[in-house]
């Protein structure tokens, strides 16, 4: 039988997810893996401050520990990191503020008068059976009330997806509340059964309940990193790419790649060109790139075909990322806690008008990152579209965020060192009716492109590092099983193959 030929365009934390995933399913199988940049690159990106912390500059500190962050512990412990994964301090990341006027902690006594009695009356509302997408805003202040829309939803919406709670959609941002309501007539009713029907139907990859490293991390708080920061994911996962267990056919890692083109061959099977010359005839192309650049890659190949009222790329580049800023301030004491605050970190509500959208405290989250008695902390801002590029720029944010903590914190004190990091057009943002552009997606794609897949932020809906992980592992799956079955045909793609990746639209 001949080895199935994988391309995978794009070598952050999804490419090479399921470049080992595919490498694990299939060990005679072809991997190749083209990325622009280094691996991980752009959004993992530690670095380490004069003292020795450890700071990201990008993908954070994180994986929260959802249904996906606990299944995500399972590729830990395929590349054998249990040893190198830290746990949150479970004080500080049980402890989450929001900036109203002043930081506050959420939930506070307050929060429980003003907001309790709205949430205990979500299970009686009717579900709306009328509705294909809502916006988060519109959606909490249906099944809750519009206070606690403005005042959890807005911030938790530009915390953690930089976007506008007016605009997102519920169904693509947080598919377990619209699928709660939807299946179960109420999202905390919802959120008791899933939890049990979850577990019943774990994939091979979810870990066991008791297993020690689900149980450390669970006990440890609600998030997890790794010692030496979150390039220690990218290095297993490319060392584990390039020295697989015997037996296993070793991927081909390329870096810097410039792709010229996608062409469908006589054969069926697409030719992928690099700039340099180099060519690879595939079975299957797995796009980890932003929808942006696929599309524009696609119109490159000139396989532009008409979806609707609008063509391929064109689709693809309606799906629009915002801009935002990361901030790193380290600190010669412990001005967090001379100023009582303890905590993860806070998120900030658009009625502040301020451009900041989160800070975390990372410190006090990982004090194994703090390599001194000081504080750090990363701060995020939104940058507007027309904001000027360069080292003005980054004075602005670093300005910016000097102006955040005195103001918002209190803190004086000087920062004994300060990184700007700016990300353009990072942060994939899943507006309203966003599962019918991806409907609209798939459909051409199986009919015109059946050797091509997407993963990665832009298209079902990955917020984080553990849902980019989950659905990685969802489409590797189901790769191995059609090339097991059948090998060399790509194109029969089952509808319960869409389905499963789409469940939460
Ligand atoms: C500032 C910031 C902070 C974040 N913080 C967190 C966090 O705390 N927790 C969390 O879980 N998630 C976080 N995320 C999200 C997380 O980082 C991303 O979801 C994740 O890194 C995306 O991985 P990816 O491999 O799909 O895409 P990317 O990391 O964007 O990788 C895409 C890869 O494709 C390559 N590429 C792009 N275009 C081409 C092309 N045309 N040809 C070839 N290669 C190409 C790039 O070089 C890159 O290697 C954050 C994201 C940002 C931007």
């Amino acid at each position: 039988m001949a080895a199935p030929k994988f391309c995978i365009l794009g070598g952050g934390v999804s490419g090479l997810t399921c470049a080992r995933l595919l490498q694990r399913s299939l060990p005679h199988a072809e991997v190749t893996v083209l990325s622009s940049s280094r691996l991980g690159a752009p959004a993992v990106c530690t670095s380490k401050g004069a003292k020795m912390q450890v700071l990201e500059q990008g993908f954070h500190n994180s994986i929260l520990v959802n249904k996906n962050g606990r299944e995500a512990l399972g590729l830990l412990k395929l590349l054998k990191l249990e040893d190198q994964v830290l746990s949150a301090n479970i004080e500080a990341s049980a402890r989450r503020h929001i900036f109203h006027g002043r930081v506050q902690l959420v939930p506070g006594p307050q929060h429980v008068l003003l907001h309790g009695p709205a949430l205990l009356a979500e299970p009686l509302w009717p579900r709306s059976k009328k509705l294909d997408d809502e916006s988060v805003f519109a959606f909490v202040t249906r099944r809750a009330s519009k206070m606690l829309a403005t005042y959890l939803a807005d911030p938790i919406c530009r915390g953690q997806l930089a976007g506008d709670a007016k605009e997102l959609s519920v169904r693509t941002c947080f598919p377990r509340l619209w699928h709660n309501e939807q299946r179960f007539g109420s999202v905390f009713l919802g959120a008791a059964l899933s939890t049990v029907l979850a577990y019943r139907r774990r994939s091979w990859m979810a870990l066991d309940l008791l297993d020690p490293l689900l149980q450390r991390v669970a006990a440890g708080g609600r998030c997890y990193s790794f010692r030496a920061g979150l390039s220690t994911l990218v290095g297993a996962l490319e060392e584990q790419l390039m020295n697989p267990p015997p037996g296993t056919n070793a991927a081909d890692l390329r870096r810097d790649a410039s792709i010229e083109t996608l062409e469908p061959t006589e054969s069926g099977k697409p030719r992928v060109q690099l700039r340099d010359g180099f060519q690879l005839e595939a079975d299957c192309v797995i796009a980890s790139i932003q929808p942006t650049a696929l599309g524009q890659l696609l119109k490159r190949s000139g396989l532009d075909f008409a979806v609707s009222e609008q063509s391929l790329s064109e689709l693809l580049l309606s799906i629009h990322n915002k801009s935002v800023a990361v901030v790193n301030l380290c600190y010669e004491k412990n001005v967090l806690k001379e100023k009582r605050l303890h905590g993860a970190g806070c998120f900030v509500g658009s009625e502040q008008h301020e451009s900041m959208l989160a800070m975390s405290w990372d410190s006090q989250l990982y004090p194994e990152h703090g390599g001194s008695d000081g504080a750090h902390m990363t701060l995020y801002f939104t940058i507007p579209a027309d904001a000027p590029q360069g080292v003005e720029l980054e004075r602005l944010m670093e300005q910016a965020a000097i102006k955040a903590v005195t103001q918002q914190l209190g803190i004086q004190e000087e920062p004994t060192e300060i990184r700007v990091k700016v990300w353009q057009d990072a942060v994939p943002q899943y507006l309203l009716g966003h599962h019918k552009k991806l409907q609209e997606f798939n459909a051409v794609r199986r009919r015109h492109l059946p050797w091509l897949q997407v993963s990665g932020p832009g298209y079902f809906g990955t917020r984080n590092i553990a849902d980019e992980i989950i659905d990685a592992r969802e489409l590797t799956d189901s790769l191995a099983r059609r090339f097991a079955r059948f090998p060399g045909l790509v194109e029969n793609e089952l509808e319960e193959d869409i389905t499963r990746r789409m469940e939460g639209f």
